[in-house]
């Protein structure tokens, strides 16, 4: 009985093999064992996955050739150029072989070498149409000696399986001599694996670090949503960032980057696994792989998830309240430099992520990041739940509410469950905020929300002017950029990272990245920079407007009331007194 069951379910399954005898060389071979029905069947490549840009995978995908069980050729039509109509006669098993070069590394792509393989599967698993909800699995084939495998699945007998396509695809895959470490929460393993930049990180301290981000996320949440986790770490040069998985998460941190923070990076990507990935917006939901979800939701899977790393690095005692009160104050000046703030609502931008591709929208003046914009909506959404719950409720309350009511339910939230559960904390109705928060550009009122705390925004004049920019030294001994902070100076004037600075208002650039820095930052008028980039030479304009030299801080208010001492305790500490403090907060309302 348990047999037949099984072999039943193997029938159904569609099988993946990947081989790598030529990863060294960037290629990877892909044979797909599925089933036709009677008159062919449809095959996709995802055109996206998880970074809210369309990016075409098939193009990576060479030498397509389809098999019948007898190993007969079947032809194939293209219908658009990510999926393949098959056209078998009878019903019954087809094998799909294909290569796909593998040659983007970091968390966004797949990349095959010689040391590593490192995978994003949509990149490289083509699906069936009519078989995306029934069972896969998925199995690597001559990989090389000493090699080892980190995936968030489970595996029998070298086979990882999965309940559908969506879930094979929903796990961080690296292959090769990595650094391997683990410890247990609440019964559950958690896996750190890390690679690259020899002497670059200490594998003890990055899982000494996820110890208390995911016992603080799980504390704060008061769940333990997942069977297992599993953390990968790229210490190679490249995009610093990561991607998030239900169970796991890839995180590329680039050597040379110094102002990349694995421990903000490593909090954000945790919280997804519920904030996006179990609490998960109806509009993303199902994936479509053949275009663009738009969802107005984005602002809060991915801004507030931002505030969620700061509470939660805060709780864990990894960040001080000042570097927590300076770092708001900092997303505040970001807010203020970007002139689209005033053009595009929250909600806009969440919608319009899928444009980010184009150099064109992400112009300072024309949109403002649904991360930059969500993450102090988040902090204001806190303020206030706080404010007229009298420290009583706060973000979190709405956090549990959408997890326990949606996410523990296998239910998607609606756009308006956000309002309706926040409302809920505050006990009142928070349309209007919502109002000026997400449905209409800015500007924003900091001080009223500020003032809940007891603080107050100052603001001060630099004398330099803040290029919003970092810089490296590259190879060739020449400053080279490193960052470019969005909306900043730097991105208005069209930096890019990789270019390498060569001269300065025509003058050779010919000193170390640190004095190259100084020298840019002391112009307070406009100037030129001529840049080296891929595309050839290119001369910048840069102009600094009076804003490059406004700074926003936190600072006290000049009397504070039980209630605003309150607010801030509780922001700060991210604690909830079981009383009211002070007045009744609707006396105070505003
Ligand atoms: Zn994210």
């Amino acid at each position: 009985m348990l047999a037949a069951v099984y072999a039943g379910s193997l029938a159904a399954e569609t099988r993946y093999d990947i081989d790598l005898a030529d990863a060294a060389s960037g290629l990877l071979h892909i044979e797909m064992e599925t089933r036709c029905e009677a008159g062919g069947c449809e095959l996709q490549m995802p055109v996206w996955n998880a970074t809210y840009q369309v990016r075409d995978f098939v193009q990576f995908v060479e030498d397509f050739r389809v098999s019948d069980h007898a190993n007969h050729i079947v032809s194939t039509r293209k219908l658009i150029p990510s999926r393949w109509r098959v056209n078998t006669v009878d019903p019954g098993l087809v094998r799909v072989r294909y290569d796909v070069r593998a040659n983007r590394p970091g968390p966004f792509g797949a990349y095959a070498g010689k040391d590593y393989v490192s995978l994003n599967l949509a990149q490289v698993l083509v699906y069936p149409v009519s078989r995306r909800r029934a069972p896969f699995s998925l199995r690597f084939r001559n990989e090389p000696r000493g090699w080892r495998t980190a995936l968030a699945l489970e595996s029998h007998g070298g086979r990882f399986r999965a309940a559908s396509y969506d879930e094979l695809i929903d796990t961080p895959v690296l292959l090769g001599d990595f650094d391997d470490t683990k410890f247990t929460y609440s019964g559950r393993p958690i896996r750190i694996v890390a690679h690259g930049g020899r002497g670059s990180y200490d594998i003890a301290e990055l899982a000494d670090k996820a110890r208390t981000i995911v016992e603080t996320a799980s504390a704060i949440m008061d769940d333990v949503p997942f069977p297992s986790y599993l953390f990968v770490y790229h210490f190679n040069e490249g995009p610093g960032g990561g991607m998030e998985y239900r169970n796991g998460t890839s995180i590329q941190i680039p050597p040379s980057c110094t102002a990349c923070d694995p421990k903000s990076l490593t909090a954000h990507e945790f919280f997804h696994a519920w904030n996006v990935k179990r609490i998960r917006p109806q509009s993303l939901e199902p994936i479509d792989f053949t275009q663009p979800n738009s969802t107005p939701s984005l602002w809060f899977a991915e801004g507030v998830t931002s505030a969620y790393a700061q509470y939660i690095l805060l709780k864990g005692g990894l960040t001080g309240e000042s570097r927590f009160l300076d770092h708001f104050a900092k997303l505040i000046t970001r807010y203020e430099r970007t002139p689209a703030g005033r053009l595009q609502s929250v909600e806009e931008a969440s919608v319009e992520a899928w444009l980010e591709r184009y150099p064109d929208y992400r112009r300072p003046d024309r949109s403002v990041s649904y991360y930059l914009s969500g993450e102090i909506v988040g902090h204001l959404l806190d303020l206030t739940i706080r404010h007229y719950s009298g420290n009583r409720r706060s973000l979190d309350d709405v956090m549990r509410a959408l997890n326990e009511q949606y996410a523990k339910r296998g239910r998607y939230y609606e756009a308006e469950a956000i309002e309706r559960l926040a409302s809920n904390a505050a006990g009142r109705d928070l349309s209007t905020e919502f109002d000026e928060w997400i449905r209409t550009p800015g500007p924003f009122e900091w001080d009223r929300y500020l003032e809940y705390a007891g603080y107050r925004l100052e603001m001060k004049l630099r004398e330099k002017v803040d290029l919003g920019l970092s810089l490296r030294r590259a190879a060739n001994d020449r400053a080279e950029v490193a960052s470019v902070e969005p909306g900043g100076l730097a991105a208005r004037a069209g930096f890019l990272p990789g270019d390498q600075l060569l001269a300065l208002d025509s003058e050779p650039l010919r000193v170390p990245a640190k004095k190259v820095a100084d020298l840019l930052g002391r112009s307070s008028g406009p100037f030129t920079v001529e840049v080296k980039r891929e595309s050839g030479r290119r001369s910048l304009a840069v102009k600094p407007l009076m804003g490059d030299t406004i700074v926003y801080r936190i600072v006290d208010a000049r009397a504070v009331s039980p209630l605003q001492r309150a607010v801030r305790r509780g922001w700060l500490k991210r604690t909830v007194i079981e009383d009211a403090v002070g007045a009744a907060p609707s006396a105070r309302a505003r």
